[in-house]
C-alpha cells in the first residue's frame, strides 16, 4: 500500500473519490464505492490505508451510488470500529465546513465554467463547488453577430446551450444567502445589442435575434454603428448575404478595431471596400433623443463632428463587489485586482475576480482567460492547503478570431514583444452556421435543440 497508494494517486492523479465497482467487493452486487469504501469494509486492519486517503482528500461521505452505505457505514457494518473511529474524527472536523462552504462562482459564461470544472475536477473531497448564473442557458456570444443578421440555414436555437442536467439545477433570484469558502467573480460585461439579450430565458433570445434578422432581411439600407469586432462582423455578414443593399460602417475613429496593430484597420477596409461596405471614419452619429423607429419604416442617420459620443461598448457588470469593497472598483467600473487575482482588499483575500470584468492587463477575450482561470484554480487550492499563492502574468499578445463576412475570416494576434509585425492568418473556410453544432456538442447540449 505504501508505495500503490501515492503512485495511483500523486503520479497518475486518480481521484481518490471516484466511483468503482467491484461485484465481489462489497455484499451488495451492483453496489458503487470509491477506494476509501472498499478499504473500510475490508478489514479493521485498513487504518493506515483510510488515514492517508482522508489526508489526501478522500471524502466518507462519497461512494453510496446505490445508498447501501457510504464508507462509514461499510465500516459500521463490518464491525471495523477502528476504521470507523477515524472516519467520524474526519467527519466531526472537517464535514460542516465543507458542507456549508462552497467555493462559489459566480456567472456562467465562457470563464466563469471553465473556472467551476477546473475546480470540480480537483476537489478530490475539499471543497464543492457552486455555479450561479442568472441566464437560463449557456449563451454563446460568438454566434450572435451571424446569427442576428441571417435566417435561413441557422438554427437560432443551438446558441442557447443547456447547462448540463444533473449539475446545474434552478434557484428562483434572492432563493438564499451562500456562505461560503471562496467567491470567484467571472461575471464578464454587458454588451450592447444585438450582442446582449432582452431577457434571461431562451425562448426570449431565439425571438429576439430571429426578429432582428427579419428586420435586416427586410430593410433597404443598413447603417451598423461602431467598428468593433461586432460592427465589422454584422456589417461583413449582412452585405455578404444581402449585396443588393447598402450598408454603411460609421466608426468615430479614423481606425477601426483601434486596439489592434493598424494592419487589421487596413485589412477590414480592404474587405469592406471589396464587398461594397461604405465605411465612414471619424464621424459619429447623432442618436434621436426618442431612439430609431423600429417599426420598419425609413430614416435618417445624421452625422456630427465629433462632439458626441455613443456607448457602442461594454459595461462591466461589477456592482455585487462594489457594494462589499468600492474601493476594488476602478473608474471604468472593472474589478481591480492583484497577480494573484484576488481583489484589490486586504479584507478580502478569498474573493478572486478573472475574465472580462477583471482589470487585469489582458486583452478582453474568452481565451487569454483560461489562463486566468487555471491560476485562480490553483489558489483556491493553495489557500486550502496554507501555500504560497501564484501570480498572473500576462504573455499573450491581443488577438481575435474575426470573420469577415460567411466564409472569409482572419486570425490576427498583435506584434509579439521584440517583433514589429502582427501574425494574419487569412482564411477562407467558415461557414453560415458558425460550426454552431460543434459548440453544441462540446458544450454537452444534448439530444434536443429546443431545449
Ligand atoms: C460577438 C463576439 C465574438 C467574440 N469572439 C471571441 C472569440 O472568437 N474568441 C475569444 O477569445 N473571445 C471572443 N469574444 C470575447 C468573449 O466573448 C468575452 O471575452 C467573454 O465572453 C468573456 O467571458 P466572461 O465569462 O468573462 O464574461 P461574459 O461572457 O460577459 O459572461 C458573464 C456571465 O456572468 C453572468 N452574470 C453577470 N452578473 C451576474 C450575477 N449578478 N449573477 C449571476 N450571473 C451573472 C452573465 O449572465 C454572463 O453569463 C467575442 C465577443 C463577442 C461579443
Amino acid at each position: 500500500m505504501s508505495e500503490m497508494l501515492p503512485y495511483l494517486v500523486d503520479e497518475l492523479r486518480l481521484d481518490v473519490n471516484a466511483l468503482v465497482v467491484r461485484w465481489d467487493a462489497v455484499p451488495s452486487a451492483g453496489h458503487y464505492g470509491t477506494p476509501l469504501t472498499y478499504a473500510a469494509y475490508k478489514s479493521d486492519n485498513a487504518v493506515a490505508v483510510i488515514k492517508w486517503l482522508l489526508s489526501n482528500g478522500a471524502d466518507p461521505r462519497c461512494g453510496d451510488a446505490d445508498a447501501v452505505a457510504d464508507a462509514t457505514g461499510m465500516a459500521q457494518a463490518s464491525e471495523h470500529q477502528g476504521s470507523l473511529a477515524v472516519m467520524m474524527e474526519w467527519k466531526g472536523s472537517n464535514a460542516l465546513k465543507m458542507l456549508t462552504n462552497p467555493v462559489v462562482v459566480i456567472g456562467g459564461s465562457y470563464v466563469g465554467v471553465d473556472v467551476a470544472q477546473q475546480l470540480a475536477a480537483n476537489a478530490q473531497g475539499r471543497f464543492r463547488v457552486l455555479l450561479i448564473e442568472k441566464n437560463s442557458h449557456f449563451q454563446h456570444l460568438f454566434a450572435f453577430p451571424r446569427f442576428a443578421v441571417a435566417t435561413d440555414g441557422i438554427n437560432t436555437h443551438k446558441a442557447f446551450i443547456p447547462y448540463k442536467p444533473g449539475v446545474f439545477m434552478n434557484a428562483p433570484a434572492g432563493s438564499g444567502d451562500v456562505v461560503q469558502a471562496a467567491v470567484i467573480m467571472a461575471t464578464g460585461t454587458k454588451l450592447t445589442s444585438p450582442s446582449n439579450m432582452p431577457g434571461s430565458e431562451k425562448l426570449d433570445g431565439v425571438e429576439y435575434l430571429r426578429k432582428h434578422a427579419k428586420k435586416v432581411m427586410e430593410s433597404k439600407r443598413l447603417v451598423f454603428i461602431g467598428g468593433g469586432a461586432v460592427g465589422v462582423q454584422l456589417a461583413t455578414d449582412a452585405k455578404e448575404l444581402y449585396p443588393e443593399k447598402s450598408v454603411t460602417l460609421v466608426h468615430s475613429r479614423p481606425a477601426v478595431m483601434n486596439r489592434y496593430h493598424p494592419k487589421l484597420h487596413q485589412l477590414i477596409a480592404e474587405r469592406c471596400s471589396e464587398l461594397g461596405i461604405d465605411l465612414v471614419l471619424g464621424s459619429r452619429v447623432k442618436l434621436p433623443p426618442e431612439g430609431y423607429p423600429i417599426d420598419g419604416t425609413g430614416f435618417d442617420v445624421e452625422m456630427l463632428d465629433g462632439r458626441h459620443v455613443i456607448c457602442t461598448g461594454q459595461t462591466p457588470q461589477s456592482d455585487l463587489v462594489k457594494s462589499l469593497s468600492p474601493d476594488s472598483i476602478d473608474p471604468q467600473s472593472f474589478i481591480r485586482v492583484r497577480k494573484t487575482l484576488q481583489i484589490d482588499d486586504d479584507e478580502y483575500p478569498n474573493v478572486f475576480a478573472l475574465g472580462d470584468i477583471a482589470a487585469t492587463a489582458a486583452h478582453k477575450a474568452a481565451r487569454p482567460a483560461a489562463k486566468q482561470a487555471e491560476i485562480v484554480k490553483n489558489n483556491i487550492i493553495h489557500s486550502i492547503e496554507g501555500e504560497p499563492l501564484e501570480d498572473y502574468e500576462v504573455t499573450d499578445p491581443a488577438g481575435i478570431h474575426l470573420s469577415l463576412g460567411i466564409t472569409k475570416n482572419v486570425i490576427f494576434r498583435n506584434p509579439a514583444p521584440g517583433s514589429a509585425e502582427p501574425v494574419v492568418m487569412n482564411k477562407d473556410d467558415g461557414t453560415l452556421d458558425m460550426g454552431i453544432d460543434a459548440v453544441w456538442d462540446r458544450r454537452g447540449g444534448g439530444p434536443d435543440a429546443l431545449l
